[in-house]
């Protein structure tokens, strides 16, 4: 084929050539429900204080941020303590912009060639790119039929693959389905012991929207020195704009990525946007709490009028089964609904939204899909 070396223009990897950059379509509709955004943005009282804050940061632009974020990491340690069971020290969080770029860093860390990593499908899409970019092997398990981890079966995986990361996302995107802490706990089991030392990876993106009485993969961080933990602004603190990740793990954990870290990635602008909107994440997580039970509220509906439903902790719905799903999607987007076509074949995945949102789609929904047998 054709390289740098034959006359390939531009000179890309030979294994990048022909690919789509990954993205949800962004269709300018009424109703978006297609990329698990919080609906409500941020308060007039948060968004001042946003102002001033970055007002502030703009003062010394002239210099290079700190480095450290270390106002910031102790914020995001306070915030992650309320969900623990033994307080975290700021040493043990890191942060980039956005968990996608936590991800990334950790596979630049510990993985590359020679390496690799595991998840269990479904699971979330840009895990194998990271593993892509970074020369790393991707190995990905399957999950069982109703979406919960076969733990026999994974436990076997790893101990054959001896993967150095291992990727879960709990909350399950795209399924919604969050794991038990004694998963994560087998998991770390088969992953750290012996000559393998991998990390598990528990990526709580959507962790506050979980149900009350499901458990944070935060609280067995005292238990695994090869347990991380990442959380995002993203989806429940209205930030996805913002572009602000971290994680929870071992300090140690946090020094290596330090190694491969860009210098300043955290701008200053970002820092105190985040710090200005951790000072107003009671009133962010109010919102948190309507959503979620919106969230539950749709779950019912839907198995009322006969869907496959999963049951989720997050803040969207994976809904099916039909026979050709794409139909059911044009017909939702036709009425100025978008959702998104993912996850296993038959099922769609549905974002919860506002109330009226949430109206448009049931009536939307039971439009389309009327003739259903
Ligand atoms: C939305 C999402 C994230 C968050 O990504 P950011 O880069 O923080 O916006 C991470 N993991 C999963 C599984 C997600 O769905």
């Amino acid at each position: 084929m054709s390289g740098p070396t034959t006359g390939g223009w531009p000179p890309l990897r030979e294994e990048l050539r022909g690919i789509e950059p990954y993205g949800a379509p962004q269709l300018d509709v009424p109703v978006q429900l297609n990329v698990n955004e919080n609906p409500y943005g941020p308060s007039p009282a948060c968004v001042a204080d946003i102002a001033t804050a970055v007002a502030q940061a703009a003062v010394t632009l002239n210099r290079y941020p700190d480095r450290e974020f270390t106002a910031l990491r102790t914020a995001l340690a306070a915030y992650l303590s309320k969900d623990a069971t033994a307080s975290i020290a700021p040493e043990q969080v890191w942060a980039a912009n956005g968990s996608n770029e936590v991800m990334l860093q950790l596979l630049q860390a510990f993985g590359g060639p020679g390496r690799t990593a595991v998840s269990f499908a479904p699971t979330y899409s840009m895990y194998p790119e990271y593993a892509r970019d970074t020369n790393t092997r991707w190995v990905a398990g399957r999950r069982a039929e109703d979406f919960a981890l076969d733990l026999d079966a994974a436990r076997d995986l790893v101990k054959t693959e001896r993967p150095s990361v291992i990727l879960l996302p709990s909350p399950n995107n795209p399924t919604g389905t969050a794991l038990p802490p004694e998963a994560v706990g087998v998991l770390c089991e088969a992953a750290g012991d012996g000559d393998t030392n991998g990390i598990v990876v528990v990526d709580e993106a959507y962790g506050e929207f979980r149900r009350t009485g499901v458990p944070s993969a935060l609280e067995l961080l005292p238990s695994y020195r090869n347990l991380v933990v990442t959380r995002t602004m993203s989806k429940a603190f209205a930030g996805a704009g913002l572009r602000l990740g971290y994680l929870a793990a071992a300090p140690e954990i946090c020094d290596a990525i330090r190694v491969v870290r860009l210098p300043y990635h955290l701008s200053a602008v970002t820092q105190a946007v985040a710090l200005a909107a951790l000072r107003h994440a009671p009133e962010l997580l109010g919102k948190v709490d309507d959503l979620r039970r919106e969230r539950d509220a749709l779950v019912d509906w839907l198995r009322a009028e006969e869907y496959d439903v999963a049951d989720s902790d997050a803040n969207f719905v994976l809904f099916g089964r039909f026979a050709d799903r794409h139909a059911v999607w044009q017909g939702l987007l036709d009425r100025g609904v978008l959702i998104r076509e993912t996850g296993p074949d038959g099922w769609l995945r549905v974002s919860v939204g506002t109330p009226e949102e949430m109206a448009a789609f049931r009536a939307a929904l039971t439009d389309v899909d009327g003739e259903r047998a």
